[in-house]
């Protein structure tokens, strides 16, 4: 015979740390076993680093308004940010390297933990896309340099120049001053990173960028770095990164925050200790800025940056709105 059901009311509980934990608690003992409702999921839900995410997180929202998946809502979402010429750290006019060449980096996660990633790629506007060709019609996750153009183009992607005549100009003027050095952090870069649940409670990501304006010819940052600028965990949740891609990938910054989430951490808590750690382990921070987002399988999201200025835009069945994250300091 069934063992007794019993079940016991949230708030009969009194505990607002088993809300936060909203965990399925499934205790069985002979007689009683204890089942605790799990907190309401919010989706579909949307969220994207910068106000740039605004606009991409609409294009996403036609995907998963319409019981879309994840996977395709995060690829149309930042595809509209990679396409964007005035975007100047993403895709088409995006800021060169020292040398004027644009090169991109992306990668993309479904909820089955498979991923695709490109680096250093060149001439192509949807660097998006070709990483999740690389994940669906590869046995690798990374392709990069030539030979991730090379493969772009047998899949049928156009090449293109990306560098726009505003791009150029920007790295003309650039020049001027430039000791030829690399002078990182007073450069540029807002990659987009984009989080989203869909109506099946599946998570997927991705992550773009043109990278640190101005960098060192051949240098690749976070963002095409599956652990580093974009986790995703169909169990747990998601998280991206945005700013100096050295420093996150020095903390394996989002595989972190996933598994603080994992073990109670809210989103905002899970960015924030990230961001402590990369504090922790650089002794000169100036101008070392970056910014994490992240969401949890129950839709609730958080995000945290070193200085302040970091913000992500969030969709939800409400609204899209741009939310300023917290952050550790001001920038004096
Ligand atoms: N994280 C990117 C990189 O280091 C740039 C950015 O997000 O601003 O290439």
């Amino acid at each position: 015979m069934k063992s007794r059901r019993k079940f016991i009311k949230l708030s009969a509980m009194g505990s607002a740390a088993l809300l936060a934990k909203s965990v399925i608690a499934s205790e069985k003992s002979d007689k009683t076993e204890i089942l605790v409702s799990p907190k309401k999921i919010t989706k579909p839900i949307v969220v994207s680093t910068w106000k740039h995410g605004m606009a991409a997180n609409e294009a996403a929202w036609k995907i998963l308004s319409q019981r879309g998946s994840a996977l395709d809502a995060v690829e149309a979402g930042v595809r509209v940010t990679e396409s964007d010429p005035d975007n100047m750290s993403v895709g088409l006019g995006g800021l060169p390297d020292r040398e004027g060449f644009v090169t991109l980096d992306a990668c993309i996660m479904d909820e089955n933990n498979k991923c695709g990633s490109v680096a250093f790629l060149q001439d192509i506007e949807n660097p998006i896309s070709v990483a999740r060709k690389v994940m669906e019609k590869t046995q690798h996750v990374m392709l990069a340099g030539e030979g991730a153009k090379q493969f772009a183009v047998e899949q049928g992607f156009k090449t293109t120049n990306l560098l726009t005549p505003k791009a150029k100009k920007a790295w003309e003027e650039w020049k001027k001053e430039s000791k030829y050095q690399p002078v990182i952090n007073i450069e540029n870069h807002d990659t987009i990173g984009m989080l989203a649940i869909d109506e099946r409670g599946n998570l997927s990501g991705a992550c773009t960028t043109s990278g640190m304006a101005y960098k060192l010819h051949g240098r690749v940052g976070d963002s095409p770095i599956i652990g580093a600028g974009l986790f995703v965990d169909n169990e747990v949740g998601a998280a991206c990164a945005t700013g100096m891609g050295e420093a996150v990938i020095r903390i394996a910054g989002t595989a972190v925050i996933v598994e603080l989430m994992r073990n109670g951490r809210s989103p905002e808590e899970a960015c924030k200790e990230a961001v402590y750690r990369i504090i922790a382990k650089h002794k000169d921070l100036t101008n070392l800025q970056v910014g994490f987002l992240a969401l949890n399988k129950n839709g609730e999201y958080g995000g945290f940056s070193v200085y302040k200025g970091f913000n992500y835009a969030v969709h939800t069945n409400a609204e899209n709105k741009l939310i300023d994250a917290k952050y550790d300091r001001d920038r004096k």
